[in-house]
């Protein structure tokens, strides 16, 4: 039996804190927010998407990511699965997205503490870690009121994303001369400055956006957009956020290119303004508005109208054919410029963190220091939209524990 510290009760803290108590250790978990699993409430808008059947390494991104091959595995996700059938939970499960059956996020985490506490878990909230030393074999972890002493440690600190300020926990991890790979905000909405944003703000639309770093094609998603006051959001926007952050930071010039209109399936503009004449031998004797409000919305057609500097009252046989291809492109290939990501506070996940080649990944034992571990999002690990992120925290949480 070890005495085991965990720093940080947040969802890989919390499964890490489990498996570890069921092993017959003595676990204290320390927690600097007068509650824990603030994140775990807040995660899939109060749902909790815990977890994706689709969980394979193609939907995680990390500077070492081959090792990633060793962990997320059929094996892992069978071991995430029983470890929430042990605690109770039951899945809702919508096309591969993973739900407790409650759709309550607290179902997910007063299952987790619920367990632990049964389990003798003791807590110490509203505790931040401020420091941890060693000497000889064991480990005195500093908090504002106490001290603590243990035989090993665990780090499950996070990371800064959705996080206003004060933020140590890589701090605690350098302190034992691991190696901080590159932080940056992701799953995260993008800004822009252009002067219609305050017009399309509120809008939703199912849309294609592919992501262009100085003008070369690097990725693209299909999903519900979201046109702000600041630029855009939504799931298919988080899912390239963290490579659009990444080619920003290296002063790359980034552009977002839209189809509005991504169900007519076209190859070319010439085509799509051929879909165009084609409609518009249905709907003649129309202005642009008119003739496209079917299938564009309204406050869309506005900005293409007034981006192109059209009469109000044009109609599409106005148009001349260099000016019907250019609304072709305002409709499927609208160009945004992207300045910068929203900031760490209005981000999921970051990506970068604690270099996953210094991490042992049977036991998430540090390589440099024995004796301490790390869980969850403060490795450089990070995953894309739908349950992948807390997976990773799960797994993490679950395994080191096991091994504890
Ligand atoms: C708004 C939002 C929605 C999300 N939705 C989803 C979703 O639906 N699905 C999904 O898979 N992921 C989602 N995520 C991401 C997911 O919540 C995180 O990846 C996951 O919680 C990370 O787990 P963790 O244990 O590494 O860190 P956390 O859950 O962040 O826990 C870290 C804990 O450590 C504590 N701590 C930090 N420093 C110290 C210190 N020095 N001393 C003591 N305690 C400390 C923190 O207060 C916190 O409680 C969402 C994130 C946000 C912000």
């Amino acid at each position: 039996m070890s005495k085991i510290v965990i720093v940080g009760a947040g969802a890989s803290g919390l499964a890490c804190a489990i498996c570890a108590k069921r092993n017959s250790n003595e676990v204290i978990v320390i927690e600097k927010n007068s509650t824990c699993g603030k994140k775990i409430l807040a995660s899939g808008n109060g749902k909790c998407n815990y977890f994706n059947d689709d969980f394979n390494i193609d939907h995680y991104h990390s500077q070492d990511k081959e090792l990633l091959n060793k962990i997320i595995t059929s094996e892992s996700k069978q071991k995430i699965l029983d470890f929430f059938s042990s605690i109770g939970i039951i899945p809702k499960i919508k096309n591969g997205y993973y739900y407790p059956n409650s759709d309550q996020s607290i179902s997910i985490l007063n299952s987790l503490f619920t367990e632990a506490k049964k389990l003798g878990v003791i807590f110490y909230t509203d505790s931040e870690v401020l420091k941890i030393t060693k000497h000889k074999q064991q480990f005195t972890i500093i908090t504002k009121d106490k001290n603590f002493i243990a035989d090993k440690i665990v780090i499950s600190t996070g990371s800064k994303a959705g996080i206003a300020k004060n933020y140590n926990g890589y701090k605690l991890a350098i302190s034992f001369n691991h190696t901080l790979i590159n932080v940056l905000p992701a799953l995260v909405q993008l800004r822009t400055n252009a002067s219609f944003l305050k017009s399309w703000a509120g809008v939703r639309v199912d849309a294609k956006i592919k992501l262009y770093e100085n003008n070369k094609f690097i990725k693209e998603e299909v999903g519900q957009l979201q046109l702000t006051d600041y630029g855009i959001s939504g799931i298919c926007v988080f899912n390239l956020s963290g490579l659009v952050a990444k080619s920003l930071e290296n002063k790359n010039t980034v552009k977002i290119v839209i189809d509005f209109l991504p169900i007519v399936k076209v190859n070319s503009l010439k085509e799509f303004v051929a879909w165009l004449d084609e409609r518009n031998k249905l709907l003649s004797k129309r202005n642009l508005v008119e003739f496209l409000e079917g299938i564009i919305n309204y406050k869309l057609i506005q900005i293409f109208i007034k981006n192109l500097y059209l009469p109000k009252q044009a109609s599409w046989n106005d148009l001349s054919y260099q000016q019907k291809l250019d609304f072709a492109k305002q409709i499927k290939e609208f160009n945004l410029i992207i300045k910068s990501t929203n900031s760490y506070e209005k981000a999921q996940v970051c990506s970068g963190g604690i270099k996953l080649s210094e991490i042992n990944l049977k036991t998430f034992e540090s390589k440099l220091e024995p004796g301490v571990y790390f869980t969850g999002e403060i490795i450089d690990v990070d995953g894309d939209c739908g349950g992948y992120n807390l997976a990773w925290a799960w797994i993490s949480g679950i395994r080191c524990g096991e091994n504890l």
